[in-house]
Order: structure tokens, then C-alpha cells, then sequence
């Protein structure tokens, strides 16, 4: 029987492709609250939104589906499917496992605990007061341990949360490669602050008309090949990507008048997203296995057009013309130097979302080291303030003057997010490796680049990252693309090489 007339296989994929549409129906919904919804909307949004959540498990976790799964995984069965459907089913598994193996009461418990996580974190914020947010976080952690014993692990409990967002990645494999990264960031970030020269951005702090420089970031979405037949751009206070399928992406962005880089890098950021998304496969539309391979991947994307490409010198060779023609006055005068050490300055920050590529990944990997002991129970909830600002000093030199500037500053704990940090600092690694690759291939790369000749890279993305959509893991298509697993090496050279030579040391 061939594979398309294949009753069960054929159920099976009809199932989980409803799964897909009602997930994308709420995906639209999100997009609305946080685009074009009247304040007053979010009266009926919130239940909207639960309903549908509540519908899309009901379905994932339909008995049927284990049935399915059950006889697609028979040997003689599975031998006979095509790579691309034993591949279906092995997500699909991956899937209804996490979804199924929560007990319900677990399921809500969480459900509300961070709920109400998330709004006594925003007000502890505001008032400084981690006191009232500790008792929250300690109930969070305490039932974040249980859903990883539900889930089950083979290493330690984080390795349970942390695949759900890089499937197969563990704590035993993070350690080696953050531990490479830590020490050589240490080490560069030292040398930078001895370094004879500054960079400069005051360039960057003046008056820009905000339409005008949306019209620019269009420019270079444009350019990036970010198809507007198949997406657009809005404004939101927290720029985020979103998919309805790889012909309609939501990206969001915000501009600020006075300092030029907010808006142009969270587009070039989000159109990193949005280039991945509009290039999966049409051929796994409405399938479980047409959406990015992990979030570490996902940030490899947006991570790759942002910095290694958006802020390199090579870009300001392209851009800084295109940018005069909206902006004669402010640009008069300035070299594609000037732009490229203006985007690129380095200082100790407190704050992550704030963070240079430098010091960024030691920002994630105090709040990996934090959470997988606060998980292992080997620190204390209340020990958590003062063990943040001793190992901001070692990593940053720098402790902050407050908790809300410090250990309250992030939303992901509160969400109940453990286990998510990394995969941001593992896109960084990523995007590396690939970049490496990349100009390997094309030795020439930086003089196209300099000419405009983005499609060089999306071409190469598409190919060996989007065509692959959640068919191999992150591991896989890493190696797949690059002819390794990842290794720290290629994000610890570039960061040396490019800031060594940006400040003189
Ligand atoms: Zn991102």
C-alpha cells in the first residue's frame, strides 16, 4: 500500500493538521491583542484565547491519536513509510508524550500559578519588592519539578524542561559549551575596557523621523527578501515574529526617535524570524513538521541577519547611502566606519535586554546556571537576590543598585519559562557555526554583501535551515549544515576577531 493511501497515516496527518489550523487561530488572535486590539478588547480575548488552547490539547491528546501513533510505530508499518513521515510521526510522538504525560490537576495548577506569577512579578517590579514575589517564584519551581518528574529525564529534572524548547539538548552538553563561552567572554570584555579607543555612538542619538525610519526598515526587509505579499510589519511595545503558515508572518517592531538603531535592528531581528518562517516547505503546510526546528534555531535566524550580517561593515556599506536618502542631514559627513563602531559599542549592562553581542550571553548563562540549581533545589528561593548580584560582579563587574534592575528583571520565571534562557544564547552558537560555514562557501561573501547581495544568504538558509522545517533535530541540522554539532569555537573567534579589531586590542 503506498504511504498516501495509507488509511491510518492519512487520519493521522488530517488530525494533527486541524491541530496546526486552530493553533495558527490563536496565533492570530495574540497578534491582534498585541497590534490593533482597543485596550477594552481584552475583556473577552483572554477566554478567547483559553477556549481555543483548551480545544487544540482536547484534539492533540485525542485517544485516537495515541491509537494511530501506537500502529505507525509498528515495525513493519514504520519501515514502509516514506523518511519524511517516519519523521511526522516521530514529532507527532514527541508531541502527544509531553501533552499527555501532565496530569490535569498539574496542568492547571501551573496554568494559574503563573498567571498570577506574571501579574505579582509586575507589580514587584514596579515597587522593588522581591519579598512579595519570592513566596510565587518558590511555588512555580516547586511545580515546575514536578513536570519534569511527569516528564522524565535521563540526565537531571532541567533536561525535562529544556527540551521543550531545544528538543534534545541537555545540561550535559550546555555545561562544556557555556563554559567555553563564559571564560573567553570574560576574558575579551576585560580587554575591551583596557583598550586605548572608545567607540562612539552619539551618531546614532539624534532627531530621526520615526516614519521615515520605518520606511527604511521596510527598505531593508526588502532587501533581506522578506516577501510583504506574504507578511507585514506593525508596531508593538516588544518586537515579536508570527506565523500563520509560510505565507502570511506577523512582525512587529518599534521605533525610537532619538536613537536610530531600536528600530532598523528589532526588524532586521524579526525579519531574521520571518525569513525562516515564510521559508519552510510548502509541501509541510498544515503539518506538524512545517514550523522551526527549535527556538535555539529560530535564534540563529534572527541572530544571523541582525549582527553578523545587519551589523557588520559591510552592511553600512550597502546601507548608510540608502539611509541618506532619507536622512541627508543626519548623515552627512559619516563613513560606513563610523555606523559599523557605533552599533557595536560594548559596556557592562545590568540589563539584558539592553545587553551589547558581547556581554549578552553572560546575562543568559548566570540565568541558566541560576535556575538549573534553583530546579536542583541546591539554592534557595530566598538565597536568589544576593547569589544574582555576586555573580554579576564576577561575570560583568557590575551589581545592581536595585532587585528590579537585578533578579526581577525578566518576565520568563514568572511565566514559568525554566529552561528557555539558554536557547538564546544557543542561537548566538549557532549563527556562528553557520556564519563560519557560510563564508566558507563564499570566500567573496563580504563584497556581495557590501553590494546588497543579501540573497546569497537567504539562499544558503533556505537550503540547508528552512527546507528542513522540524523533520531533524537542532543537533541534526546543525551538522547537517555545517559539518558538526555545535561548538563553542566559531562564537568565541568571531567575537574576538571582530571586537578586537573594532577597539584596538
Ligand atoms: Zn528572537
Amino acid at each position: 500500500m503506498s504511504s498516501s493511501t495509507r488509511p491510518n497515516l492519512r487520519e493521522l496527518r488530517e488530525r494533527l493538521a486541524e491541530v496546526v489550523d486552530l493553533a495558527q487561530a490563536a496565533e492570530l488572535l495574540s497578534w491582534d491583542q498585541e497590534t490593533m486590539m482597543p485596550p477594552r478588547g481584552a475583556l473577552y480575548r483572554a477566554t478567547q484565547l483559553a477556549a481555543l488552547s483548551g480545544i487544540i490539547h482536547e484534539r492533540l491528546t485525542h485517544p485516537r491519536v495515541g491509537e494511530l501513533l501506537a500502529e505507525l510505530e509498528e515495525p513493519s508499518q514504520r519501515a514502509n513509510l516514506p523518511v519524511i513521515d517516519q519523521a511526522m510521526v516521530r514529532v507527532s510522538r514527541r508531541d502527544y508524550d509531553r501533552a499527555t504525560k501532565l496530569p490535569p490537576a498539574l496542568v492547571r495548577e501551573l496554568a494559574l500559578a503563573t498567571t498570577e506569577g506574571v501579574e505579582i512579578w509586575r507589580q514587584a517590579r514596579a515597587a522593588n519588592d522581591w519579598a512579595s514575589f519570592a513566596p510565587a517564584l518558590e511555588r512555580i519551581f516547586h511545580l515546575k519539578r514536578q513536570e519534569a518528574r511527569a516528564i522524565g529525564y535521563s540526565g537531571e529534572p532541567y533536561d525535562a524542561l529544556l527540551d521543550e524548547f531545544e528538543p534534545g539538548m541537555t545540561v550535559a552538553q550546555l555545561v562544556p559549551l557555556f563554559g567555553d563561552l563564559r571564560a573567553a567572554t570574560i576574558d575579551l570584555l576585560g580587554r575591551i575596557e583596557r583598550a586605548p579607543r572608545q567607540l562612539d555612538r552619539r551618531v546614532l542619538e539624534q532627531s530621526w523621523d520615526t516614519a521615515k525610519q520605518l520606511a527604511f526598515s521596510e527598505d531593508v526587509l526588502r532587501q533581506m527578501g522578506f516577501d510583504f505579499e506574504a507578511g507585514r510589519q506593525d508596531l508593538s511595545t516588544h518586537p515579536f515574529t508570527t506565523s500563520f503558515g509560510p505565507t502570511d508572518v506577523r512582525i512587529t517592531t518599534r521605533a525610537d526617535q532619538n536613537d536610530l538603531p531600536v528600530a532598523l535592528y528589532a526588524s532586521i531581528h524579526e525579519g531574521g524570524h520571518a525569513l525562516y518562517d515564510q521559508g519552510l516547505p510548502a509541501a509541510l503546510g498544515r503539518n506538524i513538521l512545517g514550523s522551526g526546528a527549535s527556538l535555539g534555531i529560530h535564534e540563529s535566524q534572527s541572530r544571523l541577519w541582525e549582527n553578523f550580517l545587519g551589523r557588520g561593515r559591510p552592511f553600512w556599506e550597502f546601507a548608510l547611502p540608502k539611509l541618506a536618502a532619507y536622512f541627508p542631514e543626519q548623515t552627512r559627513g559619516v563613513t560606513p566606519e563610523a555606523m559599523t563602531a557605533a552599533v557595536n559599542r560594548v559596556g557592562r549592562s545590568l540589563v539584558r535586554v539592553e545587553a551589547d553581542e558581547v556581554t549578552y550571553n553572560l546575562h543568559i548563562i548566570l540565568r541558566f546556571e541560576l535556575e538549573r540549581l534553583l530546579l536542583r533545589g541546591e539554592l534557595p528561593v530566598a538565597d536568589l537576590p544576593v547569589t544574582w548580584n555576586e555573580t554579576m560582579r564576577e561575570y560583568l563587574g557590575v551589581v545592581p543598585p536595585t532587585n528590579s534592575l537585578g533578579v526581577l528583571q525578566d518576565t520568563h520565571w514568572a511565566s514559568g519559562l525554566i529552561g528557555y534562557f539558554p536557547t538564546y544564547s544557543l542561537g548566538n552558537l549557532y549563527a556562528a557555526q553557520l556564519w563560519h560555514a557560510l563564508q566558507r562557501d563564499y570566500p567573496d561573501l563580504d563584497a556581495r554583501l557590501a553590494r546588497g547581495e543579501f540573497s546569497v544568504v537567504l539562499d544558503w538558509l533556505r537550503s540547508r535551515i528552512h527546507s528542513v522545517g522540524r523533520s531533524l533535530l537542532p543537533n541534526q541540522i546543525l551538522e547537517r549544515a555545517t559539518g558538526e554539532p555545535p561548538n563553542p569555537t566559531y562564537l568565541v573567534t568571531y567575537l574576538n576577531a571582530k571586537y578586537r579589531a573594532l577597539y584596538g586590542v
